[in-house]
């Protein structure tokens, strides 16, 4: 062994991320390392308490049922969770004051602590990555300048409701719509309001639609909302307040008329997938453009 006592217990410290040796009953034995207060608080006062002192009930019988399960696999066990400073009863104030993502990495001992078997548990802060993460998510499924879902997200929201509908028969509408004439708004008035045209379509949809309904621009002038629990009867009665709205926010807006055409339709159970349903809404679509646009065709 090149290391002395003193060395291990120096390397043990300067461990990056704080490591908890903690008991079967839930008691903080040790703590090492986590000493930069700009990622973790000081835990060293928790030593010789039990988590059932320091943190709510249930949150501490959720961290005792994790060291339980680690003791009792052997196997390494990986789990997230969040803290604040203000969860945990005795912590000193420095350290950050937002409530800090973990992932902990645990470990069952081979030996007895305090007569109790016992684990290691790293908590490593993790806060960044999942904002990150999360940022790129949104980033992913959203477009960038309505605001919307994009076309990849509605697919996906689109494939589980239909699921949903195949199991339990939920009643779902999907309305697709379009700008009428968008061209000739771009050649008059310039691509950038055409752009500034496309975000109130978008802002209307987004205050006038339920929080359960999805908003998604399928590309160019195109948009669908999908509605879980509605048959087209109401949903009808959405798209035509939704067509009037928007018709009327544009002309306040732009000054000029500006209309959509859509094509609403339910799930219905001899579709074999979401995509039959968004053909049948598009040739509603298309039947509106035909019979004259500024209306909605229930298919
Ligand atoms: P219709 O009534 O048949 O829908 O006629 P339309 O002129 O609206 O024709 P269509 O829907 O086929 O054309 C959509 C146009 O939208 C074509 C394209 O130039 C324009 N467009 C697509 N994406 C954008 C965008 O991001 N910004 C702007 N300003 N225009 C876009
Ligand atoms: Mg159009």
């Amino acid at each position: 062994m090149p290391f002395s006592r003193e060395e291990l217990h120096s390397i043990l410290s300067a461990l990056p991320d704080p490591a908890f040796v903690l008991t079967r009953s839930g008691r903080y034995a040790a703590i090492f390392g986590g000493s930069d207060a700009r990622y973790y608080h000081d835990g060293s006062s928790l030593i010789g308490q039990s988590l059932f002192d320091v943190i709510a009930h249930e949150k501490a019988r959720w961290f005792t049922l994790q060291v339980r399960e680690a003791l009792d696999s052997r196997a390494l066990r990986i789990v997230e969770y969040s803290l604040s400073g203000n969860d945990v009863k005795g912590l000193e104030d420095s350290g950050p004051d937002a409530p800090i993502w973990f992932e902990g990495r645990i470990q069952a001992l081979d030996f007895l602590v305090d007569g109790e078997d016992a684990v290691v548990w790293i908590a490593s802060n993790i806060t960044e990555k999942n904002a990150v993460e999360k940022r790129l998510r949104i980033q992913s499924e959203t477009c960038p300048l309505t605001g919307v879902f994009n076309r990849r997200k509605l697919l996906e929201v689109l494939a589980q409701h239909f699921e949903l509908f195949t199991r339990n028969r939920i009643p779902t509408s999907v309305l697709m719509f379009d700008i009428d004439n968008f061209k000739t708004i771009n050649d008059h008035l310039g691509h950038q309001v055409g752009d500034h045209v496309l975000v109130a379509v978008a802002d209307v949809c987004r205050q006038e639609l339920r929080k359960c309904d999805y908003i998604a621009r399928l590309g160019g002038d195109e948009f669908v909302v999908l509605m879980p629990a509605t048959r087209h009867d109401h949903g009808i009665i959405v798209a035509d307040r939704l067509r009037h709205l928007i018709s009327s926010r544009l002309e306040e807006t732009f000054k000029r008329i500006c209309t959509i055409s859509g094509g609403l339709t339910e799930f219905s159970p001899p579709d074999v997938s979401y995509e039959a349903v968004l053909r049948r809404a598009d040739d509603g679509l298309y039947r509106s453009k035909r019979g004259g646009r500024d209306q909605v065709s229930v298919v």
